[in-house]
């Protein structure tokens, strides 16, 4: 029987008509049973739902961006199906279900979970479509309700998996299902012990691949990207990037934690754990061999340029002319822990706590409030930081020239710099 294997396409993959028929042709020939397809919303319908989000919870006007986004969906369709298919019926009725949650009271201690259960349509309606469309070119496929086996906790928008819940579900539910037939599913939501809609974080639908794959015990997970593969830096940053044709999953986790955007960060753990590989392949190029990360040790010496933007540089001194200790560290750590901030780089001097993080405003706000009565805090805004491993190789002035440099960390694999251009 043929082994359980895992295909993700994101959101650019189905991003319009012609892509969605790109997809079709990439499974042409590869669909068959034991394959469970996970998709993203198409393009950047997850964006346009926040802004509504956001507009409805600034008590503005959403329906002209609530009517775009319909129309986005009725015209990837009319270039899809004829006319009297029953897509259109069904797609109305997830507007129609949509515009009535969103007519809920939406608040400040409500928002999290009212996102949840409003976030997850882009990824319902894609799922949908990609599947009817499939069904209508003869290649049968069932469409399956994510929410119906992805077991989380109840930290919406940044839910916890349930990995045992998760996995009872998965072979209970889509195993038999899967023996007959491929199934095509959301990445991206779940659902809590109550039923209610969650959601794993922004670009999380990587990650579903992966619960699936391990859920499942399938033997490979393929990512289908616009990119031909993992490369060594963003084409659209970087210019002569180099195709990685093989990684290591903790070469891999460590670009993903340096904030490589071509996987989700969760992703590489659950994989790596069950051995199970990971294929990055470009939709525009199926046939290209992609990169394949696995547990390989390899002695890749290729250096790896990442860039986080909009980076915050804080710095916090003593100034009772002590020295910083053990205690002042602790007391810094300490907020962040409960504001959820996550720390990209440290670095600690005589008198100061230095301390780079993604920029978050009311975060932010918050932070300097409850540091000020021990510190004097300065910080600067809207810098990058650039990271580079393995940067053996690499001629460092290329990346220091024509930049503000305002911090900067070496070891002998990974160099930081974080910059901002002059
Ligand atoms: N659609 C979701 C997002 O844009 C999840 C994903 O694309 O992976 O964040
Ligand atoms: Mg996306």
């Amino acid at each position: 029987m043929a082994k359980m294997i895992v295909y993700k396409f994101g959101g650019a993959s189905v991003k319009d008509s012609q892509a969605v028929k790109n997809l079709a042709e990439i499974l042409r020939n590869r669909l068959r049973k034991n394959m469970i397809i996970v998709v993203s919303a198409m393009g950047k319908t997850t964006n346009a739902l926040e802004t509504i989000l956001d507009l409805k919870f600034s008590g503005k006007d959403f329906s002209k961006n609530s009517t775009i986004l319909k129309e986005f969906h009725v015209k990837i369709c009319q270039d899809l199906f004829p006319k009297e298919h029953r897509i259109f019926p069904v797609l109305d009725n997830y507007f129609l279900a949509l515009g009535k949650k969103l007519e809920n009271p939406l608040t400040k201690d409500n928002y999290d979970e009212f996102y949840d259960s409003i976030i997850g349509y882009g990824e319902l309606i894609s799922s949908l479509i990609v599947m009817e469309y499939l069904c209508e070119l003869g290649m049968i496929a069932l469409w399956k309700d994510a929410r119906d086996f992805i077991k989380t906790n109840s930290d919406f928008r940044f839910a916890k998996i349930n990995w045992e819940k998760t996995r009872i579900q998965c072979q209970n539910q889509l195993k038999p299902v899967l023996e007959s037939f491929p199934v095509v599913t959301q990445g991206f939501i779940g659902a809590d012990d109550q039923g209610k809609p969650t959601t794993l974080g922004r670009e999380g639908s990587d990650f579903t691949a992966a619960i699936l794959a391990t859920s499942l015990d399938a033997v490979s997970v393929t990512i289908w990207k616009d990119v031909p593969g993992v490369l060594n830096a963003d084409p659209k940053k970087f210019e002569n990037t180099v195709l990685f044709d093989e990684l290591g999953y903790k070469e891999a986790a460590e670009m993903t934690y340096y904030g490589a955007s071509v996987i989700h960060p969760k992703t590489i753990k659950p994989l790596a754990n069950a051995k199970i590989p990971l294929f990055v392949k470009s939709f525009l190029n199926p046939e290209s061999q992609g990169t394949k990360i696995y547990s390989q040790e390899s002695q890749k010496s290729t250096p790896a340029f990442i860039i986080k933007e909009n980076q915050l540089l804080l710095s916090f001194k003593v100034t009772d002319f002590t020295f910083i200790e053990e205690g002042h560290i602790h007391k810094v750590y300490e907020e962040l822990k409960s504001l959820k901030l996550r720390v990209n780089m440290l670095q600690i001097s005589a008198i100061s706590i230095s301390l780079v993080m993604d920029f978050q405003t009311f975060k932010l706000e918050k932070l300097l409030e409850r540091l000020k009565p021990f510190f004097e805090i300065r910080y600067n805004e809207g810098l990058e930081l650039l990271t580079i491993l393995h940067p053996q190789q690499v001629e460092m002035d290329r990346y220091l020239d024509g930049f503000e440099v305002f911090l900067e960390q070496s070891t002998r694999n990974t160099v930081q710099i974080v910059r901002r251009k002059k």
